[in-house]
């Protein structure tokens, strides 16, 4: 019966009435790109790069980036492209971008401070995304890891802009730029909720550390008051605030998000299915309802049975 049901959706995301919520995929390297272009999705909102980075002692060449680049856009013309600049550091190590000697590297330089850093990764990697993006005449967007403040946003974004690339915006995984997403958004053209790195940092919890789970579940309700203060700033802003975290693979979260005002989900091609399923199962109205009483739960558990319990449409 559960097959029947995924079976029957096809199609952009959207709730029972037609509210949309774009359905996208996560990709990270060319290897699942064939496979993510065939799905039935509306994009990448998350193309991880580390693949070309990690396991080598230099840095790939612009030559050889946009090729790599290309490969994936090849099979989404039409539809847009997220792409994230390299997240080097904590759990994905870089040998020629991070030094190896810091006592908390998940604290350390990481993501965007990398670039900061070393200015020619960063310039390079955004020159080689702005050749493959019109290689393919395709519809290319960038973002930033690891962003934690409103200068940092204005900076990544101004940079990527002046190579080109039409839209510019940032991860939300750290809890300073969560709590000040109005400032962040005043300089990026959208924003996108890693949940992994954002339970990390908001519960203190190594995500990395599969005892620390029950902090790390999504449905803790401090990651969602963040999730909902982000997308509450997303839409004063008139801008789109996504989840690209795991948390966006959960089908029971599916509407709360909706409701919370988050406009685009971003997962496993495997996922899609599901999610799209749960979207359909609530009315704007009613994922607005869900989302504001899973919001008032004390605890995990309780939000997660509020969800269950709450009549479908
Ligand atoms: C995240 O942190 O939620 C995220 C999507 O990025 P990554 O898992 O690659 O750190
Ligand atoms: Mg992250």
């Amino acid at each position: 019966a559960l097959s029947e049901k995924l079976a029957r959706h096809r199609g952009p995301g959207a709730t029972a009435d037609g509210h949309p919520v774009k359905l996208l995929l996560n990709v990270g390297g060319a290897g699942g790109a064939a496979a993510a272009a065939a799905a039935d999705a509306e994009g990448v909102g998350l193309f991880r790069t580390e693949f070309l980075f990690l396991d080598r002692t230099e840095a790939p060449t612009i030559k050889e980036q946009r090729a790599a680049y290309g490969a994936v856009l090849r099979g989404f013309a039409g539809r847009p492209v997220v792409i994230r600049t390299l997240d080097a550091g904590a759990d994905k190590f870089v040998p020629f971008a991070n030094t190896g000697d810091e006592p908390n590297p998940a604290l350390g330089v990481r993501g965007y401070r990398v670039g900061v850093r070393n200015p020619e990764l960063l310039t390079a990697q955004l020159e080689a995304i702005s050749l493959a993006a019109a290689d393919h005449d395709a519809d290319v967007r960038v973002m930033a890891p690891m962003i934690a403040t409103p200068a940092e946003a204005a900076a990544f974004c101004e940079l990527a802009r002046s190579y080109g690339i039409g839209s510019a915006g940032v991860m939300i995984e750290v809890p300073a730029a969560a709590i000040r997403a109005a400032d962040i958004l005043a300089e990026a053209d959208f924003v996108s909720i890693g949940t992994n790195d954002l339970s990390q940092y908001t519960y203190a919890a190594d995500r990395l550390l599969g005892e620390l789970g029950e902090l790390l579940d999504p449905w803790q309700p401090a990651l969602l008051a963040l999730v909902a203060n982000v997308a509450a700033a997303a839409r004063d802003a008139g801008k789109n605030a996504g989840i690209c975290g795991e948390a966006a693979s959960d089908p029971g979260l599916a509407p709360v998000f909706a409701g919370l005002g988050i406009g685009s989900l971003s997962m496993s091609v495997s996922a899609v299915p599901a999610v799209r399923a749960a979207l359909k199962d609530y009315t704007a109205g009613q994922c607005a309802i869900l989302a504001r009483e899973v919001l008032s739960a004390p605890d995990a558990p309780t939000a997660r049975k509020i969800a269950e319990e709450f009549p479908a449409d």
